[in-house]
């Protein structure tokens, strides 16, 4: 049984959680042929949760394995392809996030990754920040 079909749901990859989501568009085979999958992954972006985040003013931060990763080789950015996620997750404002890392952030970036140990250090300074 073939089940390809000519035409495709979009998805995208959540760059937070990796987790695949709609993106409401449909992939149409130019010779209309049945060559796709029900869905195909076509990139990245963020879920809606984490778009919302993201809206809100947040930056995610993604912990990584670097041993797992795909290592960038001298400073180039790890590519959200590469990177090994470990699963934990925290969200800071993005003014907080510059202030304690002392970065500045683009108002376009979404996530930063981290190594592991990152966020539990930062999760227990912030506990104990009042
Ligand atoms: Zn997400």
């Amino acid at each position: 049984m073939n089940d390809k079909s000519h035409v495709s749901l979009e998805q995208h990859l959540c760059l937070v959680c990796g987790v695949p989501f709609d993106t409401g568009s449909l992939l149409l085979d130019r010779r209309l042929k049945a060559s796709l999958e029900h869905r195909t992954t076509t990139g990245w972006g963020l879920c809606t949760e984490h778009q919302k985040m993201f809206d809100d003013g947040f930056v995610a931060l993604i912990e990584c394995d670097p041993q797992r990763s795909g290592a960038p080789s001298g400073n180039a950015r790890l590519k959200p392809e590469q990177a090994y996620r470990t699963g934990r997750l925290a969200h800071l404002k993005r003014h907080v996030f510059a202030k304690i890392f002392n970065v500045p952030i683009a108002d376009d970036q979404s996530c930063v990754f981290v190594e592991p140990g990152v966020i539990e250090k930062l999760q227990s300074s912030v506990a104990h920040a009042d």
